[in-house]
């Protein structure tokens, strides 16, 4: 199955007038004290109404876009909740997956003032590739990813050091998109790469050609997803023990040291909370009933291999977009890109149902809670607080830059470090990209 990330461009989703605005609100101590004023406001909205939230929005967006005019850009993910997706395409910016997100500091360099509603590493991997005179800022430097949260570079950097002992030169590591900049940098250093979920199978492919061994990390459920797809024996595919524990030994590998020496990949042992809930019986309830199945390659082995299709969320957007009234599409993927899948289904004559939406499962229709972190009241503060000059220096995001989510510790390096990792981080990026635009 081919999968692509495509540049972004309208969703094709439409901010309804008579249909709330899905968001849950976030208690007030989860702002910053910058963003209190304007999460109070939020909070004492009389409704969610698009009029009632847009006229919010207004007052803080519009003066921040005419004091700013075209070196702002307002980005967002698709799996943004709260519909900020819609919010952030009203105000002319941008919605993407996490590849696309990378390029945008790069593709637009007139934009100087570049502020994401999404998680953490997406922009610290926009601010790597972004120019000395680009800043980036995140709404809400609260919102982390849950699987990048167990690959933090404190974790991860020790079992490196004992593989690389171990194997020297013949390993490489791939980093998925899903990491901090100093794991990009990790990559680097060993003559790696990053990758998506698009185009993993083209990267894994590409290390295996000039190293024995691949350290892939941070998602061990993409990295087998992708070991399977090259048809790599899964005996040479090998789990390091679950991270989070307490201190890796790489001996403690499934099957130990000689399952390890004979391994082609070793695969880092996070995951993501709303990928890993897919099961082969809920593929399998779809299909009966006639539904055709397309699942994220982050969810488990079985699960993928047993639906029509799996790709990247550009992949799933897209596959939306394609098809034709009366097709019945059941979505394996986070739950705010389903219910707008399904918003945009509904528009085109269209079925859409999120894929743990069967009966006896409670869990369905899981939503990253940490994206949903950025709001409205996230956006109208960042905007105002740039255009003010009051900005937190906290929600700037420089690679390199390590955020304690619970604490709101930014550990920053210093301009020497930060420009030693901006190099290795990029030539990982970089090779990434020759594989993408030679395949
Ligand atoms: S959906 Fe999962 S992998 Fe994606 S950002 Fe959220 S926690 Fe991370």
């Amino acid at each position: 199955m081919k999968t692509v990330s495509t540049p972004p461009g309208e969703t094709g989703l439409a901010l309804t007038p008579d249909v709330p605005l899905c968001q849950t609100d976030l208690p007030l101590d989860w702002y910053q004290p910058e963003f209190k004023p304007y999460a109070e406001e939020f909070l004492a909205l009389p409704d969610r109404s698009p009029q009632t939230v847009l006229g919010y929005l207004d007052k803080y967006v519009k003066p921040a876009q005419e004091h700013f005019g075209d070196a702002l850009l307002l980005l967002a993910h698709y799996y943004m909740g709260g519909e900020i997706v819609k919010l952030v395409e009203h105000y002319g910016g941008s919605v993407a997956d996490s590849y696309q997100l990378a390029l945008q500091a790069r593709a637009h360099p007139e934009k100087k003032v570049i502020v994401e509603s999404a998680v953490h590493f997406m922009a610290e991997s926009i601010a790597l590739l972004a120019a000395e005179d680009q800043a980036v800022w995140i709404t809400n430097p609260k919102a982390g990813c849950t699987m990048e949260l167990l690959a933090k570079d404190h974790m991860v950097l020790p079992v490196a050091d004992q593989l690389l002992e171990r194997y020297g030169d013949d390993l490489l590591v791939i980093a998925y998109m899903n990491t901090s900049g100093r794991l990009k940098a990790l990559a680097g250093r060993t003559g790696g790469a990053v990758c998506t979920s698009s185009n993993a199978p083209a990267v894994m492919e590409w290390a295996l050609k000039r190293k024995r061994r691949v350290l892939f990390v941070p998602d061990e459920h993409l990295g087998r997803n992708t070991a399977h797809a090259l048809g790599i024996d899964p005996e040479r595919v090998v789990a390091l023990p679950e991270p989070g524990r307490g201190a890796i030994r790489i001996e403690d590998a499934e099957g130990g040291l000689d399952a390890l020496d004979r391994a082609s990949v070793i695969l880092w042992g996070s995951y993501c909370g709303v990928h890993t809930i897919f099961t082969p019986e809920m593929v399998e309830h779809w299909k009966a009933n006639g539904w055709r199945v397309l699942i994220h390659p982050e969810s488990r082995l079985e699960a993928v291999q047993a639906a029509d299709g799996h790709g990247s969320t550009s992949y799933l957007w897209n596959a939306l977009l394609e098809a034709k009234p009366g097709d019945k599409l059941a979505i394996g993927t986070e739950g705010h890109f389903v219910a707008n899948a399904r918003a945009l289904g509904a528009q085109r004559g269209v079925e859409v149902r999120h894929l743990a939406d069967v009966p006896g499962f409670a869990q369905a229709g899981c939503g990253c809670a940490t994206m949903s972190r950025n709001d409205p009241p996230h956006l109208a503060g960042m905007l105002d607080l740039l255009r003010r000059g009051e900005a937190p220096d906290i929600n700037r995001v420089l690679a390199g830059d390590v955020v304690d989510e619970r604490t709101m510790r930014r550990d920053r390096l210093d301009a020497a470090e930060r420009s030693e990792l901006i190099g290795h981080a990029r030539a990982a990026m970089e090779r990434m990209i020759a594989v993408v635009e030679s395949s």
